[in-house]
């Protein structure tokens, strides 16, 4: 029996999840996921909620309802991969073997943390800031010439519908 691990009950773990289960024969493969919580929140949702549209109750719902039956579902926090050995290890000291591993954990939001190279990340105060230091000055040059060729076709075409 060959073993899939996923890491991480998210949008994309949940969709290898339920691509995998139709395609492998479950006869020969298993499959695990594992996820630190339980509580699936639609992201597109959030910006949704200021306006009224939805509530959060609306957007959330638990994980386990989109990973279908006969896939595991481990609720529980990955604390590292040993891909040497084809381990999962879990805080409190459990081991998961696999033969495949998918890792679908996602990215968090870090603006405390610079990137090598970037001297001071104003990145969260000012998108100027993001190309003055954060070595983005060419592709603020690019960003600048369509600016003013934008500006100018703009322009002409006030021009033209003022004369
Ligand atoms: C406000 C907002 C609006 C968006 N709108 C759209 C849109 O309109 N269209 C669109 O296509 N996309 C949209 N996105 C982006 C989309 O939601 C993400 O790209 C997508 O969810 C990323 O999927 P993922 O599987 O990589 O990560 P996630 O869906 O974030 O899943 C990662 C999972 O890994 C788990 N995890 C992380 N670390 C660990 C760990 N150490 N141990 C155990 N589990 C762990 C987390 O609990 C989580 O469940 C939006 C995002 C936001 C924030």
């Amino acid at each position: 029996m060959k073993k899939v691990v996923i890491l991480g009950a998210g949008t994309g773990g949940t969709v290898m999840a339920n691509l995998l289960h139709k395609r492998l024969d479950k006869k020969d493969w298993s499959i695990t996921v594992i996820d630190k919580d339980n509580v699936d929140y639609y992201q597109p949702g959030f910006l949704f909620i200021p306006f009224g549209f939805y509530t959060g109750d609306q957007i959330t719902k638990q994980k386990s309802k989109f990973i279908p039956k006969g896939v595991e579902f481990i609720v529980s926090e990955v604390e590292r991969v040993d891909p040497w050995s084809n381990l999962v290890v879990l805080p409190d000291g459990k081991k998961i073997t696999y033969d495949f591993l998918i890792m679908a954990t996602g990215a968090e939001i870090a603006p405390e943390k610079k990137a090598p190279g970037c001297v001071a990340c104003l990145c969260h105060t000012s998108v100027r800031g993001f190309y003055q230091t954060c070595g983005g000055q060419q592709a603020g040059g690019v960003a600048g010439r369509a600016g003013d060729q934008d500006r100018h076709a703009f322009q002409r075409r006030t021009h033209r519908r003022s004369s």
